[in-house]
């Protein structure tokens, strides 16, 4: 073989497809969905960084279930699934299709537990409030998969490793919570902006976890003192991170953004992987 042809077969052969990037967004209130402040800016500005997905798979705090659940219709409904805010955000519709064959082939990755293809469901607020902003165009597909309550910490970092073939298929994986989120505890003077001593400093400690790649204490959640108590009160906005940083590869550095308390007791960062 000449060195000519032999330069030819390589660039022949097939290009490893980098993973798409794997995002932890805060997404505080849903206020967020409709306004331009500078937590939704940087939703915007991020999908104009990151490659356009081929579609949008959400793990969001606001789908907390029994057993692990997958949207899998052609067009999820808009779900507005919070009470006493501006008719604005009741009005809102995010008309992005679904996509049946991927949910299929998402159940079909995860082999721990069944993964219940779902009808009754659509895009929560944990979902459409971010990526209207990202993709006001509503033309990627976006699916959600369901928290299962039952399973602690480790069981959802395990169960969300087996979804690391998505990354590869253009998938952009997107965990919604908030890190900090103590809703019992809103201080309305600190509403625009500002946090409580500890939401401040249990968001640290988790920083400080997630750059020094200690999983399991963030699986272990529970043990992280008495902070973690009163900024985790239940576990639902928290569990999405995990799903993020399960999908984290060995050569990958988490970086934050949005990384800011709001109304005392609720941290909007946000972490970007790969
Ligand atoms: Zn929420």
């Amino acid at each position: 073989m000449s060195p000519q042809s032999f330069q030819i077969f390589t660039g022949n052969l097939p290009k490893q497809e980098k993973p798409m990037p794997i995002l932890f967004v805060g997404h505080g209130s849903p206020m967020n969905g409709i306004e331009d402040n500078e937590f939704s800016l940087r939703w915007q500005q991020m999908a104009k960084e990151i490659p356009r997905p081929r579609a949008v798979l959400v793990v969001s705090a606001h789908w907390f279930t029994r057993g692990t659940h997958i949207t899998a219709m052609d067009h999820p409904p808009t779900i507005h699934d919070f009470g006493g805010f501006p008719q604005a955000l009741f009005d809102v519709q995010y008309p992005a299709p679904g996509d049946p064959q991927l949910a299929l082939d998402t159940a079909s990755l995860v082999r721990s537990t069944p993964v219940g293809l779902a009808h009754d469901w659509g895009l929560d607020h944990g979902a459409w409030a971010i990526v209207r902003h990202m993709y006001p165009h509503a033309d990627i597909p976006v699916l959600q998969l369901s928290i299962d309550f039952t399973r602690n910490g480790r069981q959802h970092y395990d169960l969300a490793k087996e979804l690391s073939d998505l990354r590869k298929k253009g998938v952009l994986i997107i965990g919604s919570g908030n890190m900090v989120h103590n809703l019992r505890l809103i201080s309305w003077e600190l509403i625009k902006g500002g946090g409580y001593d500890w939401a401040i400093a249990m968001n640290e400690k988790l920083k400080d976890l997630i750059m020094d790649g200690d999983h399991a204490a963030l699986a272990n959640f529970e043990s992280l003192g008495k902070e973690a108590k009163l900024a985790i009160p239940t576990p639902e906005h928290y569990l999405p991170l995990l799903y993020i940083l399960a999908l984290q590869e060995k050569n990958e550095t988490p970086l934050f953004f949005n990384d800011k308390a709001v109304a005392g007791s609720l941290t909007m960062t946000s972490v970007k992987i790969g």
